[in-house]
């Protein structure tokens, strides 16, 4: 395989119809973990788009979604937790994160960047939006992060 090739893991546009409209702002690599392996619900796909749509609106002009982290898999929440601590420990990671893929995809943490001046959105009105579609959301993170997950539809 060609390294071109190779760097095209993913590359796949994932669609979804909101308002009755087709969107497809994201892709399959943003929802892959380290490895490349990629989970994601389709209800989530709908909320961040969503998020998106909200976001654009109370900007009045584009805004990126970032994904920084969505589906993990067991190794993946010990290298995490080795780093940042378990919850019971004081530290920032669930044992029963909503991540995991036993889950379904159904978990992400995102950031947004006002696309014309790459200025963050702050945490708080990511949170405040993202309250709206999604169960759970946590946006007090020291680095910036927002997380919202999916778990009152488990
Ligand atoms: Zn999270």
């Amino acid at each position: 395989m060609s390294e071109n090739f190779s760097s095209r893991r993913n590359e796949v546009r994932l669609l979804s119809t909101l308002d009755g409209v087709e969107m497809a702002n994201f892709r399959l690599r943003e929802f892959a973990n380290a490895e490349g392996l990629a989970m994601v619900h389709p209800e989530l796909l709908l909320a961040l788009e969503r998020v998106r749509r909200d976001l654009n609106a109370m900007a009045g002009e584009n805004v990126w979604v970032i994904i920084k982290d969505v589906v993990r898999t067991e190794a993946d929440l010990q290298r995490l937790a080795a780093r940042l601590g378990w919850t019971d420990e004081g530290g920032s990671v669930s044992r029963d994160s909503m991540h995991l893929s036993k889950y379904g995809g159904i978990a992400v943490d995102l950031v947004a960047i006002v696309a014309k001046s790459r200025h963050p959105v702050p945490q708080v009105t990511v949170g405040e939006v993202c309250r709206r579609h999604f169960d759970f959301v946590k946006d007090d993170y020291a680095n910036g992060h927002v997380h919202a997950d999916l778990r009152g539809h488990l």
